[in-house]
């Protein structure tokens, strides 16, 4: 089962991909953290995405097509993959087809994570992250336990670079620019399902897992909450 979760910046998709990840047993590649954590070790891949990054900026698709080609490479697919910010462009939905059919998969469903872009805004700038385990944390909606610390696994709470809002406006543009399509894309082969983010977290946890019919599902479009 292969489902990707397509959202704007803010959207919630990592904190419901993560959780959607968990409860159906699958394996969660959420890219943004592949290459912040390549950044954060100066590998080649991270050198290489670092500008791009912090300037809210796509990185480029064939840098984007050698990591998930990698991935799939040592991976036989397990139980199933949750794909989260990823693909983004339209050159990376079709490329990440031709990767799968060489291997005997699919995208089963494609998962839109709506949210307005008012909303979306405004929890980024209330959004702190976990650079070690990736877990993210809301301020105001969802505080750590203890200030600075994360819940999860301990590490120190950090506000993510690109979470600043001249940055934020960049990842906006291109979101409406190059991942919109992508929407349309996956609307048109029948896959999308939708569902609002705006709401509670469990309401919201609940709506998505409604919308794959649990852990895989139905692949006309729908719609929960
Ligand atoms: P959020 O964390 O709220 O979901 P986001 O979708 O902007 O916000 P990430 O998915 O963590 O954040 O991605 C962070 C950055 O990593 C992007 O702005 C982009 O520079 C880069 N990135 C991640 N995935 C891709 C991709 N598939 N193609 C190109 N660049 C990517
Ligand atoms: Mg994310």
């Amino acid at each position: 089962m292969i489902i990707v979760f397509v959202g704007a910046p803010g959207s919630g998709k990592g904190t419901h991909a993560r959780r959607t990840a968990e409860r159906c047993g699958f394996s969660h590649v959420s890219t943004g953290d592949l290459l912040r954590d390549a950044v954060d070790k100066d590998t080649p891949l991270g050198r290489k995405a670092h500008e791009f990054m912090a300037a809210g900026k796509l990185v480029p698709d064939e840098i984007m097509m050698d990591l998930i080609g990698g991935l799939l490479d040592g991976s036989d697919g397990g139980e199933g993959i949750i794909f989260d910010g990823f693909p983004r462009t339209l050159a990376q939905a079709e490329g990440m087809d031709e990767l799968l059919e060489g291997r005997g998969l699919k995208v089963d469903k494609a998962l839109l994570v709506d949210i307005s872009e008012d909303e979306a805004v405004e929890r980024l700038a209330l959004r702190v992250s976990c650079p070690k385990c990736g877990a993210v944390h809301n301020l105001a909606s969802n505080p750590p336990k203890v200030e600075g610390v994360c819940d999860e696994c301990g590490g120190k709470l950090e506000v993510r670079p690109d979470d600043r809002e001249e940055t934020v406006r960049a990842r906006f543009k291109e979101f409406r620019r190059l991942t919109e399509p992508v929407i349309d894309y996956y609307r048109s082969q029948g896959t999308l399902a939708s569902v609002s983010t705006s709401g509670p977290v469990e309401e919201v946890a609940a709506n998505v897992a409604a919308a794959l019919d649990a852990c895989g599902g139905s692949p006309n479009e729908s719609s929960a909450g």
